[in-house]
């Protein structure tokens, strides 16, 4: 199986409660390993910016409001099908239906401050690694 990069962000929720060591611990011990990883408070525009998609959606200036709150900590993950397989340890975008054991169920608040964004497929990740992380900033490939 091929290994895949997704893109991971421990939101401000997860970040303000302590959180952000257990979920990356969490994260390792799925099988994940980390090639990239940092700390940042986003901009105004730079949560824009990774949310354009959503800029028509209702709750877009409640999801701008709440990324730029406080700090995020942004990881690449690799493993084989690290889309899915990250998807899927998230959990539902809605901590009160993702499935027991997931990451949102364990530590999301609620439907917009659900600790943790993973990339949605493939092609989204590539962007989204490229949104955060320079080349350089990214361990090459094994
Ligand atoms: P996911 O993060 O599971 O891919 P979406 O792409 O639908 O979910 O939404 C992006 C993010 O927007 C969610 O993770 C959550 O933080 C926020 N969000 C989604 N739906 C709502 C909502 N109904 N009210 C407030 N925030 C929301």
């Amino acid at each position: 199986m091929a290994a895949q990069r997704t893109l991971c962000i421990v939101k401000p929720d997860a970040v303000e409660k302590r959180r952000s060591g257990a979920i990356l611990q969490c994260i390792e011990e799925s099988g994940f390993k980390l090639v990239a990883l940092k700390m940042t408070h986003l901009s105004r525009g730079e949560a824009e910016g990774f949310y354009e998609v959503h800029r028509q959606r209702p709750f877009f200036g409640e999801l701008v409001e709440f990324m730029t709150r406080s700090p995020v900590v942004i990881a690449v993950l690799e493993r084989d099908e690290a889309v899915t397989a990250w998807r899927d340890a998230m959990g539902a975008t809605d901590p009160a239906k993702a499935a027991a054991g997931t990451i949102r169920k364990q530590f999301g608040a609620n439907v917009g401050e659900n600790a943790t964004h993973g990339s949605d497929s493939l092609d989204n990740a590539r962007r989204e690694i490229a949104y955060f992380f320079a080349g350089t900033e990214v361990s090459p490939t094994a």
